[in-house]
């Protein structure tokens, strides 16, 4: 490998580590042109001295395959193949920082036809991000409504599927509002344009159930866990509407990318004080000692990689 020309930024693409900006391709790639690109965004927390983890790895590279048979793709790695390449991809970039991680499988053909398929082919990058912050966001209900799971299921991530997401947001930000919030057809609350929704009532955590088409995320199962597990709050997964979510106590998001934030505004209203309430704040700092792997018996989710 041809050092030189890197910018000593590393991706995963034709089966090893290159410099990224050799990691293209063709303008004529199926998922470019239709969307046909099962992903994953996971993150290596980045604990010091050399060290990440490896958040739910495991769970993430399920997702990952999952996904690609939704989109009947046959993957062309393994789950080991997958979480290895993921593994030497952020010890050879080494960001002393926490850094996504972005896995793709994708439908590789070259050229017009919707039915054409040839071998899926597989690619990672990584990006260094900041450290997550609790923030407190104002959500609006965006007019486009989420993409029913009869029409795409919503087990995993599938690039195509973002652009119901993508207009959403864009809907939103263009009334003067800052984060979209979804409903499905039938008028109940989904999600955030790429968050999880919980609300907070009376002590108690609601979450849509995935049945309505909101993705398996794996920080909305870590909090079901943390919940019920440790904290010692109900969790309910049922449907409600926005009517609902607007008397809520609280209401916050939850993802790999932004962790835990809080919501106290929903198309104009307060709620709760209109600051994060004490639910949210005690769900990240949990969430923050087991993602930096202080919490004790949440070893199972933590791969702490070290850079030799
Ligand atoms: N919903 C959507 C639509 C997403 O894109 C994501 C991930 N960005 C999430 C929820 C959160 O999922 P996870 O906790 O697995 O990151």
């Amino acid at each position: 490998m041809d050092i030189s020309m890197s910018n000593n930024v590393f991706a995963f693409f034709g089966g090893k580590i290159v410099p990224e900006e050799r990691a293209k391709v063709s303008i004529k790639t199926h998922a470019l042109n239709y969307g046909t690109c099962a992903f994953e965004g996971m993150k290596a927390f980045y604990l010091g001295k050399g060290r990440w983890n490896l958040y739910r790895l495991d769970d993430h590279v399920s997702r990952l395959l999952r996904t690609c048979e939704v989109l009947h793709i046959e993957s062309p790695v393994s789950h080991d193949e997958v979480s290895s390449a993921v593994i030497r991809l952020v010890l050879r970039n080494a960001f002393p920082k926490d850094t996504y991680v972005r896995p793709m499988i994708y439908c590789s053909h070259e050229g017009i036809g919707l039915a054409k398929w040839s071998a899926a082919k597989f690619a990672i990058f990584c990006q260094p991000v900041r450290n997550n912050r609790l923030r407190e966001l104002n959500a609006t209900f965006s007019r486009v409504v989420r993409i029913p799971p009869a029409a795409v299921p919503s087990v995993g991530k599938i690039t195509g599927m973002y652009v119901n997401s993508y207009i959403a947001q864009r809907e939103v930000v263009a009334r003067g509002g800052q984060i979209a919030l979804m409903k499905d057809i039938n008028g109940h609350v989904t999600e955030a344009f790429g968050m999880n929704l919980y609300m907070v009532k009376k002590g108690r955590c609601i979450t849509s159930p995935l049945s309505i088409g909101v993705l398996d995320g794996i920080t909305r199962r870590s909090i079901i866990e943390f919940c019920k597990r440790d904290l010692g709050i109900k969790v309910d997964e049922k449907l409600y509407t926005p009517r609902s979510l607007y008397t809520a106590d609280e209401v916050f998001l939850c993802g790999t990318g932004a962790g835990i934030n809080a919501i106290v505004s929903v198309d104009g209203r307060q709620i709760g004080s209109g600051k994060c309430g004490s639910v949210t704040s005690r769900l990240s700092r949990f969430y923050r000692s087991v993602t930096r792997a202080k919490q004790g018996g949440y070893e199972k989710w933590c791969n702490i990689i070290t850079r030799s």
